[in-house]
């Protein structure tokens, strides 16, 4: 540890995880893994270790009997088909078949056993990728634009930045001790794709005069993140230029790891901090510990697309295309993602790109192959043009595998998809995101529709139950969605929104939609 922990100085003003972190640092547990654990087994796992399994990015799975999830980090959702055949070897091997996406356009697997950790670590090193701090108090995944250099709405090619800073984070010593998750999203596209304002940390596209020169640059946003206290994050003023990207990361994550608090857990996010200084603070507190910096410029961002771009697309490269996939509820298994693997090398440019809407995309195809991939079989279900609710429907993993949630979620997501879809016609796409407990790492905050798993009473006993909020968007400075009056019973859901989604279709204005981007 380079750094002075300050923090360490008063032991009785630190929560108890806290204290576990001073005791052993998490990036450690790594080493413990691959050489005791992984040879002694699950039973010889002390609780306070298994918590820092989330450093290597693995947490126990429900129910705890020695199965775990792992998630991978995949910078800007970017993979090569190497890559993507490395991760379905994984979860063919290892994982029951099952795959992932999820809504950080991470990868995520379930069913491992600590014994195949060492080998899986390994598979995926041998590709480039790590599942390391893809949990814990640390830098996690840095989600981005799935388009970076191929988009047409991107002012210039992130993937670069993205890549910079992630190899500065990973595995840095210096920041495997924040006071809680750090989440980081870096884009230049115009619609917002990775989702600014819910993220700790975020970069988007702006532009100044600087000197008498149009520079393109970033405009700065902190204190963003879900759960069940959300905050939206707030711009800096400041303007930064590409290549001060990473500079400008560590110095504000340098004064989170410093004076984020660290007495209570649930309130350690830098959301906090940002809310307790306010904005013109940290930017003072950034200028002394970066330096001097110019202010806003002119913002780029022109609306939101929540990161959403099924069909077929011209890139900006002429002649060629990219095709967006919809991936119910973001699962697919490993013999579908190894035959997309085969798709991207034969019809496209070798690479598949994951979107924080839990989808896919197929990326560098000619104008003349896209016929030609249209016809493959595994996008008759992995498909190009879904069905109206289908496409929008977003879910956390919920109570088949995670341990703090209430309620089941991807496949009634799925099956109140369907249900919409057989009910209702409507042109307008409706953002529906499910959540099995308040963490929201489905994102319901931001969806047309949220629904947050809860029970509820009944003379039968406790049954799974759904609150109901409305109105998110991430347009502008962006508005979580609000929570309607009541409570509805899992079983109940699909035909509540029906009429509730009819109501709106009956007595909506002409100028008036339900999505608001
Ligand atoms: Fe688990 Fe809750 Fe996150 Fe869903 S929102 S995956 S239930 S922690």
């Amino acid at each position: 540890m380079a750094y002075e922990a300050k923090w360490a100085d008063d032991p009785s003003k630190l929560n108890k995880t806290e204290l576990l972190k001073l005791e052993k640092d998490g990036l450690d547990i790594i080493r413990t893994i691959i050489e005791k654990y992984a040879n002694e087994g699950y039973e010889s796992i002390p609780e306070d270790e298994l918590l820092r399994f989330k450093w290597a990015g693995v947490y126990e799975q429900k129910p705890k009997d020695g199965h775990f999830m792992m998630r991978v980090r995949i910078n800007s959702g970017i993979m090569t088909t190497d890559q993507v055949r490395a991760l379905s070897s994984i979860a063919h091997d290892y994982g029951r078949d099952l795959v992932d996406v999820t809504t950080r356009q991470a990868i995520q697997f379930h069913w491992l056993k600590v014994e195949h950790l060492p080998d899986i670590f390994k598979r995926l090193e041998d590709v480039g990728l790590y599942s390391f701090e893809a949990c814990g108090d640390c830098p996690r995944t840095i989600v981005g634009n799935p388009l970076a250099g191929i988009d047409p709405n991107e002012l210039i090619d992130t993937t670069d930045i993205v890549n910079e800073v992630n190899d500065f984070f990973l595995m840095n010593r210096d920041f495997s001790n924040l006071p809680r998750k750090y989440k980081m999203s870096i884009s230049s596209n115009i619609y917002n794709t990775a989702h600014a304002q819910i993220n700790c940390l975020a970069f988007t596209p702006a532009t100044k005069v600087i000197d008498g020169e149009e520079v393109i640059g970033f405009h700065v946003w902190v204190g963003g993140g879900l759960s069940a206290k959300p905050f939206l994050a707030q711009q800096l003023d400041i303007f930064v230029r590409p290549e001060e990207v990473l500079k400008i990361s560590e110095a504000i994550t340098i004064i989170y790891r410093d004076n984020g608090f660290r007495a209570k857990r649930h309130q350690s996010r830098i959301k906090f901090l940002v809310a307790d200084w306010g904005v013109d603070k940290f930017r003072e507190e950034l200028v002394k510990q970066y330096g001097e910096l110019p202010t806003r410029g002119e913002d780029k961002t022109q609306a939101w697309n929540a990161a959403y771009f099924d069909g077929v697309h011209p890139q900006k490269q002429k002649g060629y295309n990219f095709v967006g996939l919809n991936l119910p509820v973001g699962r697919l298994n490993a013999q579908e993602f190894t035959e997309l693997a085969r798709l991207a090398d034969e019809y496209g440019d070798g690479t598949l790109r994951s979107t924080m809407a839990q989808n896919l995309i197929i990326t560098g195809v000619k104008d003349e192959k896209v016929e030609g991939l249209l016809q493959e079989k595994v996008l008759e279900r992995l498909t190009p043009n879904p069905k109206r609710f289908m496409s929008r429907t977003v879910s956390c993993t919920g109570n088949e595998f995670c341990n703090l949630a209430i309620v089941e979620t991807k496949q009634r997501a799925v099956d109140v998809a369907e249900y919409l879809d057989e009910h209702i016609e409507m042109e307008e796409p409706v953002r529906i995101h499910f959540i099995g407990c308040p963490n929201s790492c489905g994102q319901k905050h931001i969806a047309d529709i949220g629904l947050q798993g809860s029970l509820v009473k009944t003379p039968e006993g406790m049954v799974d139950a759904f609150d109901l909020a409305v109105g998110g968007t991430l347009d502008g400075a962006g508005e979580f969605n609000q929570k309607l009056k009541g409570r509805v019973k899992g079983d109940n859901v699909a035909p509540v929104l029906e009429k509730l989604i009819q109501f709106y279709n009956d007595n909506r204005s002409e100028e008036e939609t339900f999505h608001q981007y």
